[in-house]
């Protein structure tokens, strides 16, 4: 495993938290420019556009190209404002720097390829330049690391990460399921890295960006990345989930954003005393747990004495209905539950299974 260096400088310069805002898709030099400049209006220092679209099915709009850099380049003339765009080639790469581009990202199309993120790293050798890697489709934390250390291999360190959600066939009210649990891993393993969320292309509709975003805001993410258009159901990619400047104003303002962390005193105090009563009603729960162990043991020894399976489908049922209204009664989650006893009963099968199979020693009569 390679290890990621991050430069502190950048990341310490940048807005806390760092808002991208902009079109999916630069569509004309009228609708960039009206989309840019309301939000450098409000305040927004980092603006995104999509030039080349990576489009799941062909024939549908698929960016400007190349006449949208100097569309860009006309705009960063006139407004207070880096940009940043998608690339998926070392030819986007070299027109987009050529251009004077701020800051590049890899979509979720290309982490998946580890050809394509290493072509794209190559062209960038020696190269100074923020990179932000969006999260394959697919729900693999190895494949995301990854395209962050063929990118550190070269040498870029102003790295970051893009929460976009992950495909799956039964997405529910998501456009791509988010699957928290594994952005929080990665912001485990590299601290440093700055981490993005997208709920534009997590919600996959507008509806859905303001409680996204706030869910990432009280997961401490570093930042957000949201779709702006000037006539959202106008717009010529991501018509559902772009919402207009004025919108995208309201959703900013409406957020809260907790700080990292705190050194006041009291609260320092308080959080101590309630972390010891967690840690000591963890170990009551292991050593509730411990006791179901023994018990599960002992079943297994006296099915064991009488020749019955271990598997008791009735016995089994029972517990798993029983459990979560129980819970419920406590104002526990009943999902939670479930789960929880899913694990609890492959660990007692598991060792219900050691005592049957346990071949008394020769010397134990
Ligand atoms: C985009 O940001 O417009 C985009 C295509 O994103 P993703 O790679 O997350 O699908
Ligand atoms: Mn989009």
């Amino acid at each position: 495993m390679k290890t990621i260096s991050i430069d502190t400088p950048w990341t310490s310069s940048l807005p806390h938290p760092w808002i991208i805002a902009g079109p999916c898709s630069a569509e004309t030099p009228e609708q960039l420019r009206t989309t840019a400049s309301a939000l450098v209006a409000q305040g927004i220092t980092t603006l995104r556009a999509g030039i080349w679209k990576p489009r799941t099915r062909p024939g549908s709009f698929s960016g400007v190209g190349v006449p949208a850099l100097q569309w860009i380049q006309e705009l960063k003339q006139e407004l207070e404002a880096k940009w940043a765009i998608e690339v998926a080639h070392p030819e986007h790469v070299e027109a987009a720097l050529k251009a004077g581009i701020d800051i590049l990202w890899i979509g979720a199309r290309s982490t998946v390829n580890p050809f394509t993120v290493q072509e794209i790293a190559d062209s960038l050798k020696g190269v100074d330049v923020p990179v932000l890697v969006k999260n394959p489709i697919n729900p693999d934390l190895s494949l995301w690391m990854g395209a962050l250390e063929r990118l550190s291999g070269v040498g870029i360190t102003q790295l970051g990460a893009i929460h976009r959600g992950f495909s799956a066939f039964q997405t529910g009210p998501y456009r791509n399921l988010p699957a928290w649990h594994l952005p929080i891993e990665l912001k485990r393993r590299l601290p440093e890295l700055p981490l993005l969320c997208d709920p534009s292309h997590i919600g996959g509709d507008r509806s859905l960006i303001f409680p996204v975003s706030q869910k990432a805001m009280d997961l401490n993410y570093d930042g957000l990345m949201i779709e702006t258009h000037p006539a959202p159901d106008a717009a010529w990619s991501d018509a559902k989930q772009q919402v207009t400047p004025a919108r995208f104003q309201e959703i900013i303002e409406g957020l809260r954003v907790p700080s990292p962390s705190s050194n006041q005193q009291d609260y320092v105090n308080h959080l101590e005393t309630l972390r010891d009563q967690i840690d000591h009603t963890d170990r009551d729960i292991l050593e509730a747990l411990a006791r179901r162990m023994d018990l599960v043991k002992e079943v297994g020894e006296y099915k064991r004495e009488n020749n019955v399976a271990i598997l008791q489908m009735d016995r089994w049922e029972e517990v798993f209905r029983t459990r979560p209204e129980w819970a419920r009664l406590l104002n526990l989650d009943a999902d939670f539950i479930r789960d929880l006893y899913n694990l609890v009963h492959q660990a007692s099968i598991k060792q219900q299974e050691a005592v049957v199979n346990q071949t008394p020693s020769p010397d134990a009569t």
